[in-house]
């Protein structure tokens, strides 16, 4: 049977988000002279991704808002860190976000697979992440043309791993889970969870992360055009 749909994950799916991040938070640590204060530059990224992974997971447990998540986690970063310093969340959480969202890196065939399948299948974008930020980066790609549904968590208001988030992508394709594509990268923010809700999931490996157990795994995005169940559509 042909897949109904194929959704799609964004960062570090489709972007290069870590490469996004990581240059951001570099400005960021020299602007607020981190380093003089005694923190490395890469203790400060690590423990950003740490911190804010944590959160995210919070978020989707309904133990904290997108709102205090922006602020929060630099808060409990600089704390964990030992720089003092009263509402420090306040003015480096959007400093932040502002240099990060002009960063937008698309991986190698990126678009161009995304172009090949936007012909064949019925495509989607399913994000965590902030509405604003998120609709940005898309903006900046040009990519909202593959597009027949775009998910951000933070539009909808509910946030992977929660299950109803897998749950709401199958109910506006309005067709079987597992007639639904999944593509991501993280295995416990998106294959755990879609495959638990029946979706037909395909992994894009990350160095260093554990095996989900996905349907299908690939290694680089343009592979997903060799995975069984869209490699017997494509040239048809
Ligand atoms: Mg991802």
């Amino acid at each position: 049977m042909k897949p109904k749909a194929i959704f799609f994950d964004l960062d570090n799916t489709l972007l290069d988000h870590r490469r996004a991040a990581r240059e951001a938070l570099s400005i960021i640590h020299e602007k607020y002279g981190l380093g003089v204060r005694g923190v490395e530059r890469d203790d400060f990224v690590e423990g950003y991704f740490r911190v804010n992974g944590e959160m995210w997971f919070g978020l989707a447990a309904g133990e904290t808002t997108v709102e205090r998540l922006r602020v929060e986690r630099f808060d409990r970063l600089f704390k964990e860190l030992g720089i003092p310093g009263a509402a420090v969340g306040e003015v480096v959480g959007p400093d932040y976000l502002q240099v990060y969202v002009e960063r937008v890196y698309p991986f190698d065939g990126a678009e161009e697979t995304l172009a090949a399948l936007a012909g064949v299948f019925p495509l989607g974008l399913a994000t965590n992440g902030f509405a604003d930020t998120q609709r940005e980066k898309l903006a900046e790609t040009g990519w909202e043309k593959y597009f027949d549904w775009v998910v951000i968590a933070g539009e909808v208001g509910v946030f992977k791993p929660d299950p109803a988030f897998f749950r709401l992508l199958v109910e506006k394709v309005g067709a079987e889970p597992g007639g639904v594509i999944f593509v991501g990268d993280s295995p416990a923010e998106d294959i755990v969870p879609a495959r638990g809700a029946g979706l037909t999931t395909v992994w894009l490996r990350t160095p260093g992360a554990w095996d989900p157990g996905a349907h299908y795994a690939i290694s680089e995005i343009g592979d997903i055009l060799d995975v069984p169940p869209v490699a017997r559509w494509m040239g048809e």
